[in-house]
């Protein structure tokens, strides 16, 4: 038997199918968003929906972004010739958040990984050596 209705215990499941929430962080963040304004809970549902409809992989450099070309990459201004691979987005951004390098950057999107079953072709890699020639 449920504990709550129908409609909360699915917003408790859906939070907790995010990655590091668990049970108890769903049901926290499931009674806040209850109790938040009807227009901060659209202006929630509105940046989820965008997001997973508008953002891609740059053209160049393959980091998410809602453009064709990220602004790092449209940038004449940096290096275009010194290329840092990094694993995904996240490790971009903390490297723009140093200001110390002013070169393009290539996302991979994933590590290769015999262990995990993550091969070359899992990743963008086929993507860079054809950048490299
Ligand atoms: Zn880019």
């Amino acid at each position: 038997m449920d504990l709550y209705s129908s409609q909360i215990s699915r917003l408790i499941a859906e939070l907790a199918d995010l990655p590091g929430i668990g049970a108890k962080t769903a049901q926290r963040l499931a009674f806040h968003i209850l109790n938040m304004p009807e227009e901060k809970v659209k202006a929630l549902s509105d940046a989820i929906i965008d997001a997973k409809h508008n953002v891609r992989y740059c053209n160049e450099c393959f980091t998410l972004t809602d453009e064709e070309v990220c602004p790092i990459c449209r940038d004449q201004s940096r290096n275009h010739k010194v290329i840092m691979v990094v694993e995904n987005t996240r490790d971009q951004v903390a490297y723009e958040k140093t200001q110390k390098y002013d070169g393009v950057y290539h996302v991979l999107h994933g590590a290769i990984s015999p262990m995990l079953g993550i091969a070359p072709n899992d990743i963008k890699l086929k993507q860079l050596l054809k950048l490299l020639q």
